[in-house]
């Protein structure tokens, strides 16, 4: 092979940005455009060859974080994609859309809130409209707030928790199903904290253990349909989840630390993992999920 090109080697621990980082609290949900640094969803890097030509994606929390890295790639993959994030977040939704567009493919920008059944059922309509079809739905949008102790976690809390992470996957994939024709791809974000949960993420982490029984039930109800169904967990992933009440600002500084690797990932980490789920050279994987947290964690 011609040396000039070889793809340079990349150290992953010193890839990206290391702790300590700032202090920095945001309301949730927060602006990734707020963060410093800013987190690299794979505006300058990710590089597509056609894998998802013609696919029609919609991708939950798709303004910010891990949600953002996958419709960036998706975009350059060949997907026209459709984002939904929370009115709050329009201006992180709008880079998103203008980087689709950039890429050549169909943007859309649905902003609401689905702790709300009726929304969800009118995004995922809207959606299918816009795309004329859906066969990639990533269920990637979620809730995490610490709390030291149970006696402080209120109902409220707990039920916002439960209805982001668990309704919500419920209500749109639903909604979905009859849409989404063979071929297409169900896609979950899980996390580490499925399989060890941090003491202060008591509601976080029992979602984040429901959304893996969410992928292994439905892949064994939708392989005789021709429909895949996989999950991501990732561990510490730069994102304004974490900034935003996600952690408190003290295991900020240490942020991802404690992994192998040293740092917290970038969402730009992530998303050929997406990318690699949804592409139907992967056909015979359904009912798996994908880690990616440095080092350490499950699965
Ligand atoms: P993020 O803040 O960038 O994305 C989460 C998104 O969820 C927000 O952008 C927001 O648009 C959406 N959202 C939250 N509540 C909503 C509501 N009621 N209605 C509509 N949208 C809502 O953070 P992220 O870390 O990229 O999170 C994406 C997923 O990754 C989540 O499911 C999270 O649990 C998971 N995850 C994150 C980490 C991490 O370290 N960042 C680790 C493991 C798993
Ligand atoms: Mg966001």
């Amino acid at each position: 092979m011609n040396e000039q090109n070889q793809k340079p080697l990349v150290n992953p621990a010193t890839r990206y940005a290391q702790p300590p980082f700032e202090k920095q609290p945001q309301e949730a949900p927060g602006l990734a455009s707020k963060m410093q640094p800013v987190p690299d969803h794979g505006e300058e890097s990710y590089k597509g060859s056609g894998k998802l030509n013609g696919r029609k994606a919609l991708i939950t929390g798709g303004d910010s974080g891990i949600g953002r890295a996958a419709a960036i790639a998706y975009a350059r993959e060949g997907a026209d994609v459709v984002i939904n994030y929370l009115p709050e977040e329009q201006s992180d939704a709008d880079e998103v859309v203008e980087l689709i567009t950039a890429a050549g493919r169909k943007g859309y920008a649905i902003p609401g809130d689905i702790t709300n059944e009726k929304f969800c059922e009118s995004l995922v309509a809207e959606a299918a409209e816009k795309l004329g079809g859906i066969d990639i739905l990533i269920n990637n949008a979620g809730r995490q707030q610490a709390v030291d102790s149970l006696s402080d976690l209120s109902s409220e809390g707990f039920d916002a928790t439960i209805k982001t992470n668990i309704y919500a996957p419920f209500w749109i994939t639903k909604a979905a199903l009859p849409h989404l024709p063979e071929g297409s791809v169900i896609i979950a974000t899980t996390s580490v904290q499925a399989y060890d949960p941090s003491e202060n993420l008591f509601d976080y982490a029992q979602t984040k253990a429901a959304n893996v029984a969410f992928v292994k039930s439905l892949a064994k109800q939708l392989g005789p349909k021709g429909i895949r169904v996989n999950g991501v967990a990732p561990g510490p992933v730069w994102t304004p989840l974490q900034t935003s009440g996600g952690q408190p600002q003290d295991a900020i500084v240490e942020f991802g630390q404690k992994t192998p690797l040293g740092r917290p990932g970038q969402p730009a980490e992530l998303a050929s993992i997406f990318v690699q789920l949804a592409d139907s050279e992967s056909s015979y994987t359904t009912g798996q999920v994908y880690g990616a947290a440095g080092g350490s964690g499950n699965p």
